[in-house]
């Protein structure tokens, strides 16, 4: 029981009992959001492409006393999704939280940009979050109950150039979102989107410092974001205290979007 409460330690949200899938769970926002999940009660399921980068997730969790397993596959096959929600589903019956946080970006201006570079981002971005919703979607609909949340962009909500494929991709996830939000909602299973904005993570590390000095500027909240202000708003929406919030995008950007 020590470690139960242990594991609950610095978390609003209740979800004691529940079994929570994250994508991309190996690093930046969707360890932060494993780990967040974890610690409101979860039992984790992390999927990255190889075990051994989802490791230091797992044991982060472990150590904090909760409970957490890994699966490799990647997001945009169909065959890979759906062994993990088999697997799942066999061994817990439900999944109750799926967080579609697994993406990749491959920038570049359009008039020069490459058709893998298109369809890379848009079958694992777009593609992979439907999948994972088709598959989970099934198994909350058989419990009647459910939380989605999608990981979108402020480049969805407001396009940037020189990320055309990852701006239409995340577009896509919001569209995606707002439509089965109407789908899914008579089985008590919400759908929401969180945008983050500039988050530090190896996704942005790549950038030169001086984009990242420009960027800052713009923010009003004058610093770049950390992987747990997206955790804490997934956290949110994982919880009972959202039930009556379905097919909406909240930016989480320190008022980037403003
Ligand atoms: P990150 O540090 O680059 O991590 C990406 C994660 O996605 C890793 O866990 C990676 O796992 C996983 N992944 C990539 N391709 C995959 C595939 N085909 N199958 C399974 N897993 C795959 O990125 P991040 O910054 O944390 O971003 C997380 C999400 O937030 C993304 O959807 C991103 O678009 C979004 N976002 C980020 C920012 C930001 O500023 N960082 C801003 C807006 C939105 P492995 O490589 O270990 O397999």
């Amino acid at each position: 029981m020590a470690e139960e409460a242990g594991s609950k330690a610095g978390c609003h949200v209740d979800l004691t009992g529940q079994t929570a899938l994250v994508t991309g769970a190996s690093r930046g926002i969707g360890r932060a959001i494993a780990v967040k999940l974890a610690a409101c009660g979860a039992r984790v399921v992390g999927v990255a492409r190889s075990l051994e980068a989802l490791e230091g997730t797992l044991e982060a969790i472990r150590a904090a006393g909760g409970e957490a397993e890994g699966y490799a596959a990647d997001v945009s096959s169909a065959e890979d999704v759906k062994r993990v929600v088999d697997d799942v589903e066999a061994k817990y019956q439900k999944i109750h939280v799926l967080v579609n946080n697994a993406g990749v970006t491959k920038d570049g201006l359009m008039l020069r940009m490459e058709d893998d570079a298109w369809d890379d981002v848009m079958n694992i971005n777009l593609k992979g979050t439907f999948l994972f919703c088709r598959a989970v979607g099934a198994v909350m609909m058989r419990g009647r109950y459910g939380r989605i949340i999608n990981i979108s962009s402020v480049s969805g909500i407001r396009g940037n150039p020189g990320q055309a494929n990852y701006s239409a991709s995340k577009a896509g996830v919001i569209g995606l979102s707002q439509t089965i939000a109407r789908e899914l909602a008579s089985r008590g299973i919400t759908v929401n989107v969180v945008a983050p904005g500039f988050i530090t993570t190896d996704m942005t590390d790549v950038l030169p410092d001086k984009i990242k000095a420009e960027v800052k500027e713009r923010i009003p909240l004058k610093r770049l974001g950390a992987p747990e202000d997206i955790a804490e708003m997934v956290a949110f929406f994982s919880g009972p205290a959202s039930s009556y919030v379905t097919g909406q995008v909240v930016a989480v950007d320190g008022g980037m979007t403003v």
